[in-house]
């Protein structure tokens, strides 16, 4: 149960969910930017969106696979963050930082 005003979404510039998504972008955008030189700073921004997101009751969706769920961290490939394959189609992402794997299936089926 979410409130009744949830379900209409229009891409609408007053909308303040609108905005709460694109403010969202950008600072995951900056975080990815600075994860490696600076990831205390990477993190506030990470900390940022995530409490926009709650304070305007956006989803994160998809963008939650671009930072750890512990630490904060924005997960690059190659540079915050270790990506390979197990068995079964599932890829698997490893924080540099605190560990924190991140199992996800890739594969239909
Ligand atoms: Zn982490």
């Amino acid at each position: 149960m979410t409130g009744s005003a949830g379900r209409e979404r229009q891409p609408d510039e007053t909308n303040p969910r609108g905005i709460a998504n694109e403010r969202i972008d950008i600072l995951l955008k900056l975080a990815t930017e600075c994860a490696k030189g600076r990831p205390e700073r990477a993190r506030k921004y990470v900390g940022l969106a995530r409490k926009i997101g709650a304070r305007f009751n956006v989803r994160l969706g998809e963008r939650k696979r671009l930072f750890c769920r512990e630490c904060l961290l924005p997960l690059v490939p190659g540079s915050t963050c270790i990506v390979r394959i197990a068995k079964g189609g599932r890829q698997v992402t490893t924080c540099v930082s605190c560990g924190t794997r991140t199992v996800r299936r890739i594969l239909p089926k």
